[in-house]
């Protein structure tokens, strides 16, 4: 049996970090919304009990250490699977971007194997399994926008943002999470108000989600990598009505209503930067297809 699942990519609307915790981890507060940017994974199921990685990209690793490959061995054991799976991962999402499209496979890889295999499962009980992924895979099993707290595992989900354009523009730099995250002073550290963001979208309020964006991590991911605070100039000074880094970094995007304007910016950073695009955020209830 063959099925086909998409793994769309994230975007930040805030991002903050309120403390390092006892295990390790940091305590975030996060509003995300997945946008119309992904992968795409196919799963075939196989006889022989073995897990087959197939990722046309020589940006990823083709094993264990890729995470929809750690997604298909988590779900075989918690499912006591006997029989295999061929995973082949297409990636469109960039790599190391803040865009979290690894912890996305990773989620789409558990939707897909747990319709693969026909199990009786719930999006709950496969966010579970993700956090054992990763931070951001549960939000990635759900999709959709939401507030993310806790490590990011604990999902609350929230109206779409109102219909708008997002254009992305990535540097030509991977930036390592941990890096960052080793790197950031809480205290020192801006932290944006994620109650008015997160009003902001229950009141479908524009003006109100473009003012409320912000990202704690953003001023280390700058101070190592100077490019992406130029690229959030460039946007703005194109007509963005607000532009931010994602995740980590370095993509930073910006939300702008009517597509002249977006197709405006697009042009304008193309003289900066090779990789831009220009997608729409994937709202709640609108499908992926
Ligand atoms: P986040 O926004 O969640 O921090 P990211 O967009 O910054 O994620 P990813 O693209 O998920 O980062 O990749 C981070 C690292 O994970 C890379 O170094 C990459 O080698 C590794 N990785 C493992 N599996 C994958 C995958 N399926 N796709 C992309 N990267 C993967």
């Amino acid at each position: 049996m063959y099925i086909m699942e998409k793994a769309p990519a994230k975007i930040n609307l805030s991002l903050d970090v309120l403390h390092k915790r006892k295990d390790g981890f940091h305590e975030v507060e996060m509003v995300m919304t997945t946008i119309d940017l992904a992968d795409r994974i196919e799963l075939t199921s196989l006889k022989k009990n073995k897990i087959v990685l197939e990722a046309e990209s020589r940006y990823v690793p083709n094993d264990e250490r890729n995470l929809a490959y750690l997604a298909a061995k988590k779900m075989k054991k918690h499912y006591s699977i006997t029989g295999g799976v061929h995973i082949k991962l297409t990636k469109h999402v960039p790599v190391a971007a803040g865009l979290a499209g690894g912890s996305s496979d990773a989620a789409a890889v558990l939707r897909g194997m747990a319709r693969l295999f026909d199990l009786d499962t719930t999006p709950g009980e496969l966010a579970e399994i993700g956090a054992e992924i990763g931070s951001d895979v549960s939000f990635c099993v759900h999709g959709g926008t939401a507030l993310a707290t806790g490590r990011g595992e604990k999902i609350e989900e929230l109206p779409a943002p109102p219909p708008c354009w997002v254009v992305l523009a990535k540097p030509p730099i991977g930036v390592s999470t941990k890096t960052i995250y080793q790197a950031l002073d809480v205290k020192e550290a801006g932290h944006p108000d994620t109650s008015s963001m997160v009003e902001a979208l229950r009141t479908g309020d524009y003006e109100k989600m473009c003012q409320s964006v912000g990202n704690t991590l953003e001023g280390v991911t700058v101070r190592l990598y100077p490019e992406v605070a130029q690229l959030k100039e460039h946007m703005l000074q194109a007509g963005a009505d607000t532009s931010l880094m994602s995740g980590s970094g370095p993509t930073v995007f910006s939300l702008v209503e009517p597509d002249v304007k977006a197709r405006r910016i697009c042009n304008h950073l193309k003289g900066f930067c090779d990789e831009v695009y220009m997608v729409r955020v994937l709202g709640t209830k609108e499908t992926l297809d």
